[in-house]
């Protein structure tokens, strides 16, 4: 099955109790039981037929054999972490998604879990941070907000030869252009909030895996910890799937065309997108991933001119999320970076005037215009 054929026919894409060809939303808590121990769903927060349907889909598009669904990215990423223990330790890309910083570095660091932050673009820095502890590598690729790129392949290698288990983060890239476990990762996460579900309308989360083992390991923790996601948000999230493949060929087909007339605006200074041939890592990104994505970010001359651009745009909603079929525009320095001080995030390259779009599904000339009109403000 091709994948666009997939996130329509995969997972158990018609209900097998009722034949409906839209998995019904299963709003229960409890089952009734044949006879003690005689059933098949026992309770929702151990399996819910729709939200079983989610995973099941999940799984099928990541290429994994187990899917699980959470109540929100970062559920599933906490879910993840849950499985190593107080004293191991585990790499993380250093500009790695807010959330998974602070949840590492201000919640799962009080249960004694060693994090590093490392510059993942670089193989020989993860080299230079493997411990005797540590136990696994969780990387995003490409990265909030400079796109940054990691390869998966040599890192999966690298994780072999220490016998570490290796999670991607693939929020950015979506399953229709990345599939992290054909390159040998074990672990796939994402924040369905963002492209998987596309509409601004649910948050949740989902790791998938390849490994049975890991599989028992990750359900144990899911039902143990119980950061589950609901049936009506699970369906929502099937309901985004099944287009993910459309909108994603539209979101990158607007990306160009939304690049191209950046890197020719004369108030534009840098543009970062991964589709560039002088990207770094673009080389790499070629070779892991059969798209770019709709995440762009660029610098105007300094914040002040970034706020006007922000305060301008129609049609390019200021909002901190991404993903969706609206066009959402952002400032790190001042939303999704504020946190980092100016110094370090100057150092990661995320300037004053950086300015973050997630491109929409909106028509390609009427994005244009208002990024030209707001960028032409005096
Ligand atoms: C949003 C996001 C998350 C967290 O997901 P939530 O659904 O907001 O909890 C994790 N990783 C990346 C890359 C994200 O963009």
């Amino acid at each position: 099955m091709k994948k666009k054929t997939k996130f329509i026919h995969g997972g158990i894409s018609v209900d097998p109790y009722t034949g409906a060809v839209s998995t019904p939303i299963y709003q229960v808590s409890t089952y009734k039981q044949d006879g003690v121990g005689n059933f098949t769903y026992e309770y929702s927060r151990t399996g819910n037929p729709t939200r079983e349907s989610l995973e099941k889909l999940i799984a099928d598009i990541e290429n994994g054999t187990r899917g699980f669904a959470f109540g929100s990215g970062m559920a599933a990423i906490t879910a993840v972490m849950q499985l190593f223990s107080a004293g191991d330790h585990i790499i993380v890309t250093d500009d790695v998604y807010g959330g998974t910083f602070r949840v590492t570095s201000k919640v799962l660091n009080r249960f004694n879990l060693e994090v590093s932050f490392v510059d993942t673009s670089d193989l020989n820095a993860i080299k230079n941070a493997i411990q005797t502890n540590t136990k696994a590598i969780f990387v995003e690729t490409p990265t909030n907000p400079l796109l940054k790129i990691t390869d998966i392949k040599a890192v999966s290698d690298l994780a072999k030869e220490n016998k570490l288990k290796f999670i991607v983060d693939n929020t950015f890239s979506t399953p229709y252009w990345q599939n992290p476990l054909d390159l040998g990762a074990d672990i796939v996460v994402h924040s369905g909030t963002k492209y998987l579900g596309g509409h601004s309308d649910v948050v949740a989360g989902v790791a998938v895996v390849n490994d049975e083992q890991l599989g028992e390991q990750l359900h144990f923790i899911q039902n143990s910890t119980g950061g589950i996601l609901g049936p009506q948000d699970s369906w929502l999230l099937i309901r985004g799937l099944k287009t993910l493949g459309i909108r994603m060929e539209e979101i990158e087909k607007n990306t160009v065309e939304v690049v191209k007339f950046l890197q020719d605006h004369p108030k534009v200074g840098k543009v970062f997108y991964p589709g560039l041939t002088d990207h770094p890592g673009h080389q790499v990104h070629v070779s892991q991933a059969t798209g770019f994505g709709g995440m762009i970010s660029f610098t105007v001359e300094n914040q002040e001119k970034a706020l006007s651009v922000l305060k301008n745009v129609k049609y390019f909603t200021l909002a901190e999320s991404l993903g969706a079929v609206e066009s959402l525009i952002s400032i790190p320095s001042l939303m999704t970076h504020a946190s980092i001080p100016r110094e370090r995030r100057l150092e990661l390259g995320i300037e004053d005037g950086l300015i973050r779009i997630s491109v929409g599904i909106e028509d390609i000339e009427d994005l244009l215009t208002d990024l030209e009109q707001a960028l032409d403000v005096k």
